[in-house]
């Protein structure tokens, strides 16, 4: 990957209670190193989507701070803010607008070359192909004929040309049909490859290529370690 290099993340002490209940991490600690994929495991409630979302500073830290490369989230701007950090959801969001647009989100000077060649690469050119209109296709007037597969795969493709920093992935847990959950899976690993990431992962192949596995229970790190280990 020629694209931007991945970007060191630190919580540094961080400690955060959502406006209506009680502390969620406490004293949070965290170093992932540049380039390194991370899956974080844990059970519902343990707070992997209040990090992510953290990281992706959807909230700031009540006390302590996140950073990238030592820079606080709070002091970058936001169009930087936005290059350095994408978060891509389980429900893999498309946008009124056509497919085209939709990979483009956060790209606004992509050429359609450029669109098509992140479709290519993430294995989503074949089915956008064979929609109406191709990339043209107005994904709300047609949205129904793309499967939640495809959708991820258009949230992949949008994520590649964004070529953000860090990327954050919540994993879906709404299953796929085998073949979708390969495509899935293929796509997953070519976004990641070489890039500071976070997965909230529900699979256990994605556990298994992830470099390091966190494992989280009440809002702590219990297991820090490399898929084997665990
Ligand atoms: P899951 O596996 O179910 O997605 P999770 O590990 O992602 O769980 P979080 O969503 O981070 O868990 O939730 C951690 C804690 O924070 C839970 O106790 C949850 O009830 C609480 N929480 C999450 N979002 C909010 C919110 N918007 N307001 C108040 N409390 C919240
Ligand atoms: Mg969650």
């Amino acid at each position: 990957r020629t694209g931007t290099p991945g970007r060191e993340v630190t919580f540094d002490k961080v400690t955060f209670a959502y406006r209506t209940g009680g502390e969620i991490l406490p004293a949070f600690d965290l170093t992932i190193p540049p380039g390194q994929t991370v899956a974080v495991v844990g059970a519902t409630g343990a707070g992997k989507s209040t990090l992510a979302k953290l990281l992706a500073r959807f909230y700031d830290p009540t006390d302590g701070a996140v950073r990238l490369d030592g820079v606080d989230l709070r002091d970058l701007a936001t169009p930087e803010l936005r290059r350095g950090v994408v978060m891509v959801t389980q429900e893999a969001f498309l946008f009124s607008g056509t497919v085209a647009e939709n990979i483009a989100i956060g790209s606004p000077d992509a050429t359609r070359h450029e669109i098509e060649a992140a479709a290519k690469a993430i294995g989503a050119h074949e089915f956008i192909q064979n929609l109406p209109d191709g990339y043209d296709t107005d994904v709300r007037k047609r949205g129904g004929r793309i499967s939640a597969g495809q959708r991820q795969l258009v949230a992949f493709a949008r994520a590649l040309l964004a070529d953000p920093a860090v990327l954050i992935l919540d994993e879906a847990t709404s299953s796929l049909d085998v073949p979708g959950e390969r495509a899935v899976q293929r796509a997953m690993d070519t976004v990641l490859a070489g890039r500071t990431a976070v997965v909230i992962a529900h699979r256990l192949s994605t556990v298994e290529v992830a470099d390091r596995v966190l494992v989280m229970e009440s809002g702590r790190i219990v297991e820090d370690g490399t898929p084997s280990d665990l």
